[in-house]
């Protein structure tokens, strides 16, 4: 059987050991425990929208029947309600620590091996010998293969946004229930978005703060208290509708941990390199980070993670060699440049 290693077991990493662990012999290196996940700080806001959840279910997932389901998009500016937008199919919203932990606990069951270690770029040309092929999905942190940014792809030096999120009790939902988007022109935006966690239901908050602007209020913020105090303060001030919702003496975090403070800076790798004759693919954020504000990360992961489990088996029977290796690439690159207008990399052969 081909020998796939995962780098990372994320949002791509799962759904890759998922989809390809009955045809492969498939190894993922993580650095996390299940327990560290679950006890560990909240990493986003996790929207999978419906084509992610049938992937999901595709590839049987574990999922999460408790997940509010989100129906609608709300629409305000400032203060001024816009509209109510109806998805074509339901979305929803499962903490990545309780996803993440139970997949992999999963997954372990069902006899994917897992090795325990956080890798270093230096790691990968001992690790390469071992498997037919290396998938980097390490998300943000990565990529840890020796993969260029796209600079034609990537036409910011600093984050647009800061990011503040926290995962609240004491608030009650939109109706019809859904998640809502409030715009500040020129300062920033509130997604709200109802989720499931450990814990049970919480309602997101997460602030897209323009750097310097009003909503830029949460620097040296360093625990759970003075985290929710600021945003109070920021909801009675900035967004009334979503203040009448709240019950200010019910607001709380849903745990010490379920707040974050973020800012990205949207970059593009190429997705692969190739080390001492191994493939490594990038899937994910590895290759593709966008900010946040797009909702878009898990999906684009998710989506590029089928297509990569596609096109590995539409050349199981044959070797995986540098040659292969150009031809897995075609399909693979073309999610990632098609979508814009590129016909190739971005190395110099390119048109
Ligand atoms: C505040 C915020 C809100 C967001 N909201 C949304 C949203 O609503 N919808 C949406 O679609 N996306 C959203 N995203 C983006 C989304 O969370 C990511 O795009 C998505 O999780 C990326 O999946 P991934 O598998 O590439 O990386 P991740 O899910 O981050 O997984 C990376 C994995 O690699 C592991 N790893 C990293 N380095 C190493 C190493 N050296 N060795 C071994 N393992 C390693 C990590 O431990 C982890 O397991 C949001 C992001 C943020 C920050």
């Amino acid at each position: 059987m081909r020998r796939i290693g995962i780098i990372g077991c994320g949002t791509a990493g799962i759904q890759l050991a998922y989809s390809l662990k009955d045809d492969f012999d498939v190894t993922v290196h993580h650095y996390e425990e299940q327990q560290n996940i679950l006890d560990g700080r909240i990493r986003s806001t996790q929207v999978h929208f419906h084509p992610t959840l049938e992937r999901e279910r595709r590839f049987n997932l574990p999922a999460e029947d408790n997940a509010p389901p989100i129906r609608t998009i709300h629409f305000q500016l400032g203060q001024q309600k816009l509209f109510t937008g109806k998805l074509s199919g339901s979305a929803a919203s499962v903490d990545q620590r309780l996803h993440f932990a139970e997949s992999m606990h999963d997954l372990a069951a069902q006899g994917v091996k897992f090795i325990h270690r956080r890798l270093q770029p230096e790691d990968l040309p001992d690790l390469a010998p071992s498997y037919n092929l290396i998938i980097d999905a390490t998300g943000k942190a990565g990529p840890l293969a020796p993969a260029p940014v796209e600079m034609r792809l990537t036409p910011y030096q600093a984050p647009q946004r800061k990011c503040i999120v926290g995962y609240f009790t004491g608030v009650q939902p939109v109706e019809p229930e859904g998640f809502s988007i409030t715009v500040l022109p020129g300062n920033g935006e509130m997604f709200e978005i109802p989720a499931i966690t450990d814990a049970g239901r919480a309602t997101i908050l997460f602030i897209e703060a323009v750097p310097e602007g009003i909503l830029d209020v949460f620097k040296g913020i360093k625990n759970s208290s003075e985290f929710v105090a600021r945003m109070a303060n920021v909801i009675e001030e900035h967004f009334h509708l979503i203040y009448e919702r709240i019950d200010m003496d019910q607001l709380a975090l849903i745990d010490e941990n379920a707040f974050l403070q973020t800012a990205i800076t949207p970059v593009i790798h190429r997705p692969y390199a190739i080390l001492g004759g191994t493939l490594i693919l990038g899937c994910g954020d590895s290759v593709f980070l966008s900010d946040p504000i797009t909702g878009q990360g898990c999906n684009t992961a998710s989506y590029a993670a089928e297509q990569l489990y596609e096109t590995l088996m539409t050349h199981k029977e044959l070797t995986w060699d540098e040659a292969v290796g150009n031809r897995l690439l075609e399909p693979y690159e073309a999610i990632y440049y098609g979508c814009y207008g590129m016909e190739q990399r971005d190395d110099g052969a390119a048109s």
